[in-house]
């Protein structure tokens, strides 16, 4: 019994995700997660960048200029 779903990268998507809604397989929906759980911080205008150290977050803090 194999789910109808397909991802787009041709993965066949596991019949629990597909119920759930998914339309990504594993690799590509975990892809997506972290996407989204990631702490994401606004850097330069129009560009953003996932903060993995806190240490980048400290150094970006006092950088911040109004305006
Ligand atoms: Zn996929």
């Amino acid at each position: 019994m194999k789910p109808k779903c397909k991802c787009k990268c041709g993965e066949p998507i596991a019949i629990g995700r597909a119920r759930l809604g998914y339309m990504t397989c594993l690799p590509c929906g975990d892809r997506e997660a972290r996407k989204m759980r990631w702490p994401v911080v606004s850097g330069h205008k129009s560009s953003f960048f996932v903060v993995t150290n806190p240490e980048d977050l400290q150094q970006l803090n006092p950088k911040r200029v109004g305006g």
